[in-house]
């Protein structure tokens, strides 16, 4: 693939104070653009001048959807060299989301060398403070005009990126999740294994009930029988009850992690078993009732592993762990960070340097 770079003739000024970046609201001076037709694929790759785009009112992404995105991060680490995580992982689930709602696929290679470069122009934007990461957003939408359902036969695939604070400002503390049993996120059959917009605006009513409730999160339950455990927010879920770790099981609506997977491979190392099967909301409230629910946590590339401290289902209201991190769930979180910005030894080949 060849790149062409048109360097940004207006640089914005960086953040001062690393401290204040908070998530997702700054953007760096450049963007990936690369456009699709039917006729020729995937073309005209170039990263110039951050910039609105003009599309027209009746492009597909609009009112139908056709829409797939990815999150990822560069870290900076202490030698300054900038890496990405698994940025594999990020390519063949951009290709499952793509093919699920009928989009063209992009060449995985492409994809990972596209983010490269685009990271690399940007290297000064990836913030210095403890924590600190570049958000990365790569996205590709459908963008024909026209307003008979049906796919596009022009996309054009989008990167931007945005620097970002640390997730945990005041230490790692524990959140409260709402076990929701009205709204579901998804379905099997459905888009819930795929990063695409629609899933996150049928999220937004329960994470609204949620914070009614007095929670943070929202638990997700299945969309058949509201009863076993899918997600929580847009984390995947993990227990540890009796000393051993317990995450549900892929089944098509639950969204396949990268971090999921990455723990799901540290917990095998350090020695635990895991099991990814069904779990029951029931099973999840004995274990609390009887104290052998040990540690819950949620996992993502925003958070890297989030602690639950507190759990309410309907009126009733547990608390985990007396609302402390676990100790695994400390172990986890060290280990995967210090992967991600070279601290130490990467012995599942998980870091990509860009620079
Ligand atoms: C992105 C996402 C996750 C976490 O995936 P990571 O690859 O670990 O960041 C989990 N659930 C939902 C619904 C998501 O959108």
């Amino acid at each position: 693939m060849n790149i062409l770079i048109k360097p940004a003739q207006i640089k914005k000024q960086k953040p001062k104070d690393e401290k204040e970046l908070g998530f997702g609201s700054i953007f760096t001076d450049h963007m990936f653009t690369m456009t699709y037709n039917a006729e020729f694929g995937w073309e005209n790759p170039i990263i110039e001048q951050f910039h609105n785009i003009s599309i027209s009112p009746a492009a597909n992404v609009f009112h139908y959807g056709q829409e797939v995105f990815e999150g990822m991060k560069a870290y900076r680490g202490k030698d300054n060299s900038i890496y990405l995580f698994r940025p594999n992982m990020n390519a063949k689930r951009a290709n499952n989301s793509l093919e699920r709602l009928c989009m063209p696929k992009i060449n995985e290679k492409d994809f990972i060398e596209a983010v490269k470069k685009f990271v690399e122009v940007e290297k000064d934007w990836v913030p210095r403070s403890e924590g600190t990461t570049l958000y990365i957003r790569p996205f590709i939408i459908g963008i024909d005009e026209k307003l008979a359902v049906n796919s596009s036969k022009h996309y054009l695939f989008i990167i931007i990126a945005s620097p970002s604070g640390s997730y945990y400002t005041n230490g790692i503390t524990p959140v409260s999740i709402w076990v929701e049993d009205e709204y579901v996120r998804a379905v099997r059959g459905g888009v819930g294994f795929t990063k695409t917009s629609g899933n996150y605006a049928a999220s937004l009513l329960g994470q609204e009930k949620a914070h009614k409730n007095g929670c943070e999160q929202t638990l997700w339950l299945d969309g058949v029988e509201r009863k076993y455990i899918e997600e929580v927010g847009s984390m995947n879920i993990f227990f540890k009850i009796n000393g051993k770790v317990i995450t549900p099981k892929i089944n098509g609506s639950i969204l396949p992690g990268v971090t999921r997977d990455s723990i799901i491979t540290l917990c095998k190392d350090f020695g635990y078993d895991v099991e990814e099967r069904k779990i029951s909301i029931d099973e999840l409230i004995t274990a609390t009732k009887e104290k052998t629910l040990e540690e819950c946590f949620g996992t993502g590339t925003a958070c890297v592993v989030s602690p639950v401290g507190k759990l309410v289902n309907k009126n009733e209201s547990f608390i985990i762990n007396n609302n402390q991190i676990g100790k695994l769930s400390k172990k986890l979180y060290n280990t995967l960070v210090d992967i991600q910005y070279g601290r130490i030894d990467d012995k599942f080949n998980w870091r990509v340097k860009v620079c």
